[in-house]
């Protein structure tokens, strides 16, 4: 691929500028990942529209991300373009306890608003570092609960360039899951429909929250949250730790002394180094424990 000249192409779709070699290290919460071959910035959904038909056009294969806190990327970074859905796509417009928020916008900022208004239902989403779109795909969740459950419909647009909207019973959210991974979308807008609520009380239950994190994860270090999806009925970080796990070193990355799933990046960490100690994990709580650990990070990018 010619960088220059499709990097040139695009910027005449484009308001934001599109830049070529984006380290992606830069946009992820890990501080982790190579280069992406070009990456955009799209401000509105007419964009979208131009955008993803032109990569279809022309063969160039693309992933649109969040704000990074789920993805491991390879260390030779990502072929084709990266589409950031950002600060420029990430307002939010409030109808009584239903809002309409645009995939950029960050889940934190929204559970603040939510609380703000006396919207109740996710306050759990305080202290997920993601963005509204990454929290659909990946049905965020904790504490019991997930955005799933409060969804009504998601637009998004597809690689034809086509607007969709799909209701929030054709997601099919389960742990960690929806059906936006089966689609070559990218998700615009969201809908939620929140519960009646008291702002002191939903203040109060964000705050114990908040703390209840403070105390069990590593937040002082770069992180992707749970690395591991937890198996039925048990968690992940209890069969890491019930193997003696914590502590557990390659190169630059650590399984957290403090919390069993998460590897923190103690300064320069590679993804590989990440890859190998995920590998090293998932056979030693299967010796210790006969339980495999599935990845909840998704990996992406140019992987050997
Ligand atoms: C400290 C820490 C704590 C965390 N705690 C939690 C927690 O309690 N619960 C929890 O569920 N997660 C948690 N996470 C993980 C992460 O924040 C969530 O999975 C989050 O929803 C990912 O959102 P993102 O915008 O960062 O997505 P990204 O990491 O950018 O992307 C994740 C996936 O979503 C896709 N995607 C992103 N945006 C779009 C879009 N607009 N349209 C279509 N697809 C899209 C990407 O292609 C990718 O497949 C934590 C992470 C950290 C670092």
């Amino acid at each position: 691929m010619d960088k220059a000249a499709v990097a040139a192409d695009l910027q005449t779709l484009l308001k934001q500028p599109v830049i070529i070699d984006s380290p992606m290290s830069k946009h992820t919460t890990w501080k982790i990942g190579g280069p992406a071959d070009i990456m955009v910035f799209p401000t509105c959904e007419e964009e979208l529209c131009a955008l993803l038909p032109r990569l279809k056009e022309q063969g160039i294969s693309w992933l649109v991300i969040g704000n990074g806190s789920n993805l491991l990327v390879a260390d030779k970074g990502i072929r084709g373009v990266v589409i950031k859905m950002g600060e420029n796509f990430a307002d939010s417009q409030w109808r009584g306890l239903t809002v309409k928020a645009s995939a950029g916008m960050l889940l934190a900022s929204l559970a603040l608003e939510a609380a703000e208004r006396g919207a109740a239902g996710i306050e759990f989403a305080r202290g997920i570092p993601g963005s509204v779109g990454g929290a659909v795909r990946m049905n965020a969740g904790a504490y019991g609960s997930n955005i799933g459950n409060y969804v009504i419909k998601v637009e998004g647009v597809d690689y034809d360039g086509h607007r969709l909207s799909l209701s929030g019973s054709e997601l099919n959210f389960s742990y960690r899951d929806s059906s936006l991974f089966g689609l070559d979308a990218v998700v615009t807008y969201i809908y939620l429909q929140l519960l009646e609520g008291k702002r002191d009380e939903i203040m109060e239950k964000m705050k114990e929250y908040q703390q209840k994190r403070f105390l069990a994860q590593p937040l002082e270090y770069p992180s992707c949250g749970s690395v591991f999806r937890n198996p039925a009925n048990d968690h992940a970080g209890r069969l890491v730790e019930m193997a003696g796990l914590r502590g557990l070193r390659i190169g630059n990355a650590q399984i957290s002394p403090k919390h069993g799933n998460f590897i923190i990046n103690l300064g320069g960490a590679t993804a590989q180094d990440v890859r190998e100690l995920i590998s090293e994990v998932q056979q030693q709580v299967y010796e210790y424990s006969g339980v495999r650990l599935e990845p909840e990070v998704k990996m992406v990018g140019d992987f050997d």
